[in-house]
């Protein structure tokens, strides 16, 4: 089956979640919500999870109503959602098709067995978008340009990244959380930026700021700062106590950082909240709560600004293309970095079997099959030579498997 095939099939629909609530308002003029529900075994949250990305694509419509006193809320498909179902299950129907035709074409002749010459069946796909992006190279070869003409201290982690720290530590770089105990005379800030209050904090310390800070976290600043300028309460999308939250939070007399729909029901009502994401979070889920948001406090102004940077989008977009045609993907990236975790978390949608690995020597044997595809992807502060180094192991694992009488 092509690749392309795949590509094709509708992204909204092809989740099982979501594939379940069409196929069963496929079936039916429309369906109450709570009969859905029943229907699915699903909790009122993950079906209004799965209902309002099916609503915002344009597949579904909602209706509320009073019944006996009490609301009444049903499902339906739109004619675009009936068109859209048609054309993905016309799509699925076609691979079934070629997949039953090509076991026919490969049945065993019983009469004339024998042992088909191996072959290395095993395909890597290395995702479109991978690995370090700008923001997090010229953060490194600015400490790297630094530390070559004077003593530095970067204050926490640069990149989530040990092969890169390791490497800067031996250029004599040091690292620090607290800009009292710095004593170098020049301290950096990382890419993920610092908060007025904290770069205060470093010059108090009598410290020379060298500045990295991406371009892309420095247009998330301005906008929070805008909105609240505005008027608006800010709620920023992200990781609480995350480096980048922190920074873009802590200026704020007043602010929520919310990462699901949980934290969202404990936000007071305000008449106008103004929505930010940390810029590595997936576009998808931001959208997603800030919709939830909106449904929550359907009286007040919600205004989004999408921060979410374009290398995020991009590596995010790419491991969905990828996991979705992989039997195994490996994800490459720190333990503690956000935006490796948070392409674990897509890759999981769309593929059973997925693992996070910091270096080589983490890739298990048994994770490796000796056929189907193997995707991998990495997050954005991982160096090009670690994905080598990974995608290498991968290679020796899978060519060590190979039977020693048989060629590739
Ligand atoms: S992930 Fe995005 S915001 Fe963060 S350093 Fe890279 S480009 Fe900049």
């Amino acid at each position: 089956m092509n690749a392309e095939t795949f590509q094709r099939l509708d992204k909204v629909i092809h989740e099982k979640g979501r594939m379940a609530v069409m196929s069963t308002l496929a079936a039916a003029p429309e369906v109450a919500f709570t009969e859905l529900r029943d229907a699915l075994g699903m909790t009122d949250g993950n079906l209004t999870t799965h209902i309002r990305k099916l609503k915002n694509s344009g597949y579904v419509s909602v209706a509320k109503s009073v019944q006996d006193n009490r609301p009444h809320t049903t499902c339906a498909l739109t004619a675009a959602g009936r068109k859209a179902f048609g054309e993905y299950v016309a799509l699925l129907a076609g691979i079934v098709k070629e997949a039953r035709w090509s076991e026919k074409k490969t049945q065993p002749n019983e009469s004339f067995i024998q042992p088909l010459p191996y072959k290395a069946e095993l395909t890597l796909l290395r995702a479109e978008h991978l690995g370090m992006c700008f923001g997090v190279r010229d953060a490194i070869t600015m400490a790297r340009h630094e530390v070559a003409a004077q003593p530095l201290t970067i204050l926490g982690e640069l990149v989530h990244n040990d092969t890169v720290l390791d490497d800067l530590g031996q250029r004599g770089v040091q690292f620090e959380n607290d800009p009292k105990r710095v004593v170098t005379s020049a301290a950096m800030i990382t890419a993920h930026g610092a908060s007025d209050k904290a770069r205060a904090r470093v010059r108090a310390a009598g410290l020379r700021v060298a500045d990295a800070t991406c371009p892309l976290v420095h247009f998330a600043h301005e906008q929070v700062r805008k909105l609240a300028a505005a008027g608006f309460h800010v709620v920023v999308i992200g990781r609480k106590g995350h480096v980048e939250v922190r920074g873009l939070t802590e200026d704020l007399d007043e602010c929520n950082v919310v990462l699901n729909e949980k934290d969202i029901d404990a936000l007071k009502a305000r008449p106008h909240f103004g929505v930010a994401a940390q810029t590595t979070q997936p576009i998808s889920r931001v959208r997603e709560l800030v919709d939830y948001l909106q449904a929550r406090f359907p009286k007040s102004e919600v205004r989004f600004v999408d921060t979410v940077c374009q290398p995020t989008k991009q590596r995010q977009e790419s491991a969905e293309e990828v996991a979705f045609q992989s039997d195994v993907v490996l994800v490459v990236g720190g333990a503690n970095s956000n935006n490796t975790a948070e392409l674990v978390r897509t890759c999981g949608k769309y593929c059973d079997s997925v693992h996070h690995v910091q270096k080589p020597d983490d890739v298990r044997t048994e994770w490796i099959p000796e056929t189907g595809t193997l995707g991998i992807t990495a997050g954005t502060s991982t160096p090009d030579e670690t994905i080598d180094a990974v995608e290498a192991r991968v290679r020796e694992i899978n060519g060590a498997r190979r039977p020693a009488h048989r060629t590739a």
